[in-house]
């Protein structure tokens, strides 16, 4: 290029290298305010590029030959574009880095969540085996200890009064001494049918142990639950058991009973409990309230 004659050129030459300037200092400006990227980075890369500019500001200042000028500021610029273009490589990779940890972290949460997932179900399917009797599938005696401390919580607090009942099979003992160990089996899954059956969906039956089992009625009167404690003991004694092709006869006896003022659990169960004793004095199959 020829000496630095044309004032014109000159005059374009520093406003588009103002222009370039103005662009390099938005876009330090823009990358500072981004987060993710490192301040240390960014440091460098302003002291870089000020350094750079003021070079360019001196040789702008001291120059008196255009085509010298120009060399000098394009090589200068041409350092400014590598330092940048390093510096954008070295965010690309931050920023690639900073994303796969963030895929990573997200599926390592969503792994957790799912395991978390599997985990709760294991413990309710746990739960609900400890609180489950194994033979009959009816809630076990643990989960009646849990009903009864919820229906005597209501009780408490809304004076809601309800019945318990305690029902026991009658000379259990012969069944399994005539046909065997087995058939008493199928007999307590066969009564846990009949029970679950022939009670409303609001009343609670357990298996209570052995050949016992005992049932909740909320807001039930004696009474009241008696009448449809009758009406299980009869259901219960038409029900057709058969061994060997013959016909058995399988009763229940039950006691009944209902809350009274300052009950407690045990004072409770034992009435229902000498409610049930009564029947099987007064010849069983039969239900007395206590
Ligand atoms: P009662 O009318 O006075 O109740 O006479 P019972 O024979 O039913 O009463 P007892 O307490 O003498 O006998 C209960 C029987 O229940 C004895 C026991 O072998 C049987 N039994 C308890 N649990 C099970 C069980 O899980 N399976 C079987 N097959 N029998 C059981
Ligand atoms: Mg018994
Ligand atoms: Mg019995």
């Amino acid at each position: 290029l020829a000496a630095a004659t044309n004032n014109e050129d000159f005059e374009n030459y520093l406003i588009t290298l103002n222009t370039q300037l103005v662009e390099v200092q938005g876009f330090l400006h823009e990358s500072h305010s981004e987060q993710m990227v490192s301040g240390e980075a960014h440091k460098q890369l302003d002291e870089r590029v000020r350094q750079d500019v003021t070079t360019i500001s001196k040789a702008v200042k001291d120059s008196r030959d255009l085509g010298e000028l120009k060399m000098s500021v394009s090589s200068q610029l041409a350092g400014i574009v590598r330092v940048m273009d390093d510096f954008k490589r070295g965010e690309e990779e931050r920023d690639g880095r900073l994303q796969e940890r963030y895929d990573a972290l997200m599926l390592h949460v969503a792994e957790m969540e799912e395991e978390t997932g599997r985990v709760k179900a294991h413990m309710e399917e746990e739960r609900l085996k400890a609180r489950t009797d194994a033979l009959t599938g009816l809630p076990n005696r643990a989960a009646y200890d849990d009903h009864l401390d919820k229906e005597f919580e209501r009780w408490a607090r809304y004076q809601q009064g309800f019945s318990v009942a305690i029902g026991d099979l009658d000379f259990f003992k012969r069944i399994n001494d005539t046909y065997g160990h087995l058939a008493g089996d199928k007999v307590l899954r066969l009564i846990s049918r009949v029970l679950t059956k022939n009670l409303r969906g609001s009343d609670f039956v357990a298996r209570f142990g052995g050949e016992e089992f005992v049932i909740l009625m909320p807001s039930t009167q004696a009474e009241e639950g008696a009448k449809a404690i009758e009406k299980l003991r009869e259901s219960i004694s038409k029900s057709p058991f058969n061994f060997h092709g013959q016909p058995v006869t399988i009763t229940m006896s039950f006691g009944v009973t209902e809350t009274r003022q300052s009950d407690t659990k045990d004072a409770l169960f034992d009435r229902a409990d000498a409610a049930l004793y009564k029947a099987k004095q007064e010849g069983r199959n039969r239900v007395c309230i206590g």
